[in-house]
């Protein structure tokens, strides 16, 4: 790993490097890559940038400005480990030759901006984040569809459902996890033992720390720990973790996906994001003694991300197929409270984390979002709300999914949107919060985007399920 252009190219020469992968993500958290000849690349178009069209990525520039550049991050310098020839891949920036400035659209160029806001209005100079992103390995899976509207398992051809002895007696199901039921046995039933244990391992060699990996809770569900990084770093590494897990599930014949609820009926994939802010060396989230070993700072950033959570989630949760698993009952909550412990509150404090340890975890994002893009809004809400001092509902050590809708009116507890038409809608009236980083011109032309590519074609199309629930 390097530090600096002179050392990359001595990384380069020791390593008998091909090809220089340049790699940048668009708005939707998509890599997406150029390959130079090592020959072609010099300190020159290291320092100054190299040219590519900006219009031909999703909801960038328009074809008449469509010139940019990018500016390689040097550190980030690391093996890609699937090719056929030794190829060095360096993370970018995309910048603005037009304005001379990072590019606005450019997600981890916003989150570099928001870290340098938390700085300049005197809160923080460091934001850590831990992203848990979660995957299912289809092929991988026999998944039959057979429970109902209501989540009961429905008859099929197998015979008949009995509430007693359910399938099992109907037939052999081999060595599968079934329903939630992944959160785990040892194999056969955890048949990704060693495409985890290679996944591990890769993941190491591209610079990231591993703890520990795991069957998740429903059928082919996986997870891997990795340890925290600052926003940035963070960032980076989601792209990096993506990238393997799916590269080693394509090497084995399989396809990962991250795609936040696949299955009906059984958990789906999150993203939760652990949280904290610092200042010289200090974690401003912790007091001994308070509630969870939380301080007042700590509630109020929560507590600002809970009042934006719908614009928050229009970056947090950007897909129609978010809201499918922000449904209670599979660990994906939509209450907006905070509590010790508790999996079924948006925010969970990890139970007796310590000084340097203590954070929030943020449990409604997915991993259909663009990482950058996803912690830069919420540091910008959680920012706003320790600015206001905005105190969140809470804390709630309850089973919150048992609450009835009811209830949670009585309460006054506000809950996550239940579409993206309603978190988009949330970021359309509520956005001067994000206004310090992101452009308007940008938050206009991401909710159009996302209107029209998400929205619409998804609330006018047919689904399958309709032609059961229609009287036709
Ligand atoms: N899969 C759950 C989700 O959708 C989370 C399970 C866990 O607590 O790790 O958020
Ligand atoms: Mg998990
Ligand atoms: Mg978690």
């Amino acid at each position: 790993f390097v530090n600096n252009i002179e050392e990359f190219f001595t990384f380069c020469n020791e390593n008998d490097v091909q090809f220089v992968d340049l790699r940048f993500s668009d708005i939707k958290g998509s890599w997406h890559h150029l390959t130079y000849r090592y020959s072609a690349v010099n300190a020159e178009n290291l320092e100054n940038g190299f040219p590519f069209d900006g219009s031909s990525v999703e909801n960038w520039q328009p074809i008449n400005k469509s010139d940019m550049l990018l500016k390689a991050d040097v550190p980030t310098a690391f093996l890609d480990p699937f090719t056929a020839d030794p190829t060095v891949i360096l993370i970018c920036d995309v910048y603005d030759i037009y304005k001379n400035e990072l590019y606005e659209r450019c997600p981890r160029s916003i989150a570099k901006k928001a870290l340098k806001y938390a700085e300049e209005i005197g809160i923080a100079d460091a934001a850590y984040f831990g992203p848990e992103n979660e995957f299912f390995i289809f092929d991988d899976v026999k998944f039959v569809d057979n429970i109902n509207e209501m989540g009961f398992k429905v008859d099929t051809e197998e015979g008949e459902w009995n509430s007693n002895t359910g399938y099992d007696e109907m037939y052999n199901t081999g060595h599968r996890p079934g329903t939630k039921g992944g959160y785990f046995p040892v194999a056969p039933t955890d048949s990704m033992v060693d495409m985890r244990a290679e996944m591990m391992q890769v993941l190491e060699q591209v610079g990231l720390e591993v703890v520990l990996g795991h069957h998740e809770v429903a059928q082919g569900q996986g997870e891997i720990g990795i340890v925290f990084g600052d926003i940035i770093t963070a960032g980076d590494n989601v792209q990096k973790y993506k990238y393997v897990v799916k590269m080693i599930a394509h090497l084995n014949g399989k396809t990962a996906t991250f795609m936040p609820k696949p299955l009906y009926g059984d958990n789906g994939n999150g993203m939760h994001v652990h949280q904290s802010l610092w200042k010289n060396g200090k974690n401003l989230f912790y007091q001994e003694g308070n509630y969870g070993n939380l301080s007042e700072m700590a509630i109020h950033y929560a507590g600002g991300i809970f009042k934006h959570a719908a614009a928050v989630a229009a970056f947090t949760n950007p897909s129609t197929n978010s809201y499918k698993r922000l449904i209670p009952g599979f660990e994906a909550p939509s209450i907006l409270t905070y509590s010790s412990q508790n999996r079924s509150a948006a925010c969970r404090i990890p139970y007796g984390a310590g000084e340097k340890a203590t954070r929030i975890e943020m449990r409604f994002p997915d991993s259909s979002s663009c990482p950058y893009l996803a912690f830069a809004v919420m540091m910008m809400a959680g920012l706003d709300g320790i600015k206001h001092a905005t105190i969140p509902v809470g804390p709630m050590d309850e089973d919150l999914f048992e609450l009835t809708l009811d209830e949670i009116r009585e309460k006054n507890i506000p809950q996550m949107p239940h579409t993206l038409r309603e978190a988009l809608e949330g970021l359309i009236a509520d956005n001067e919060f994000l206004k310090p980083v992101f452009t308007s011109e940008f938050i206009e032309a991401y909710q159009h985007y996302k209107f029209e590519r998400d929205v619409w074609p998804d609330e006018g199309r047919p689904t399958a399920y309709e032609f059961k629930t229609t009287y036709q």
